[in-house]
């Protein structure tokens, strides 16, 4: 952890002038952007690897630009995340993506959603107030909801992490442990963090149906999390070769490309998935 908070230092004094203009460029836009809700919602769909159901989808959250652009995450979340903005982003992206579950209706009831959050966002007390408010507004069930923590971003203070991590557990919400592998300390995340799902990173799966390293890796994965009690998800599932890879290995949950695009709307991903497992 101490190698990791140097890292961070370095980066930050190796930002470049032209970086930092940047980065200040994007404050205004960022903070106008959530308040007059040019934020927006995509979905994309997490799916039971055995029997092609899908199990739940992933929220990902977009911005509206000019001219009916849209602006991706990785435009703006790393800028949002330097810049103390992260947290504002947070807290839209879990208020709207509950509203969208209240808003369903109820043949679409059993509908669970996974919501990203910075590693940054346990530091802030008021985020279990904000879940547990918003899910007793709404009357939505906490067990729909599953919150992606990412070990690529940097959790600043692990116990108070944890703590929170409990404390909304609690609350009756799921946790997933996002990109794993692809960080400094996986197994010490995975040490730290009650988690219920594992997300192999999709570095290990992209080409899996061809690299027998990636192979290796992801069945190893697939046996620490089992034996650990987890689930495990692989993101970038791109073709049916290596959505048939992961199930043979013995992956529950894929998500990728294969299964479907993030979307605005839910779409029936079910018809898709089962026509590439079978
Ligand atoms: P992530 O959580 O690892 O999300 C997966 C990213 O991979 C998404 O990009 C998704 O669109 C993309 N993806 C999905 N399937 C495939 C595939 O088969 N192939 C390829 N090549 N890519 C695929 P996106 O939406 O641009 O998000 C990028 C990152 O931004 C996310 O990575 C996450 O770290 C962050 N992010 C997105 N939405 C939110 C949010 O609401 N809050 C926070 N804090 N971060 C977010
Ligand atoms: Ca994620
Ligand atoms: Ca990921
Ligand atoms: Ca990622």
């Amino acid at each position: 952890i101490n190698g990791r908070q140097k890292i961070k230092l370095y980066n930050q004094e190796d930002i470049s002038i032209k970086e930092r203009r940047r980065d200040i460029y994007w404050i205004p836009i960022i903070r106008k952007a959530v308040r007059d809700n040019d934020l927006f919602l995509v979905f994309q769909p997490v799916v039971q690897l055995n029997n092609g159901d899908v199990s739940h989808y992933e929220v990902l959250v977009r911005m509206r630009g000019e001219n009916d652009q849209i602006i991706t995450p990785d435009q703006f979340i790393p800028v949002a995340e330097r810049m103390g903005l992260i947290h504002a982003i947070d807290l839209w992206v879990v208020e709207n993506a509950i509203d969208f579950l209240a808003a369903l209706p109820s043949y679409l009831s059993r509908i669970s959603l996974a919501i990203n959050l910075s590693g940054s966002a346990f530091q802030y007390p008021d985020l279990l107030q904000v879940i547990r408010d918003k899910l007793e507004l709404t009357w939505v069930d906490a067990g729909r909801l599953t919150f992606e923590i990412t070990e690529t971003a940097a959790v600043d203070n692990f116990e108070r992490t944890r703590d929170m991590i409990i404390k909304i557990r609690e609350l009756g919400c799921k946790f997933a442990l996002d990109d794993f592998g692809a960080g400094f300390c996986s197994f010490n995340y995975l040490k730290t963090f009650p988690v219920d799902y594992v997300k192999i990173d999709g570095q290990f799966v992209r080409n899996l149906d061809h690299n027998e390293t990636d192979q290796i890796l992801v069945k190893s994965m697939v046996e620490i999390a089992g034996k650990l009690g987890k689930k495990t998800i692989a993101e970038f599932v791109e073709t049916p070769a290596i959505a048939l890879k992961l199930k043979e290995i013995g992956v529950n949950l894929g998500q990728g490309y294969a299964f479907g695009k993030p979307e605005r709307s839910l779409l029936d991903g079910q018809q898709v998935s089962l026509a590439i497992l079978l």
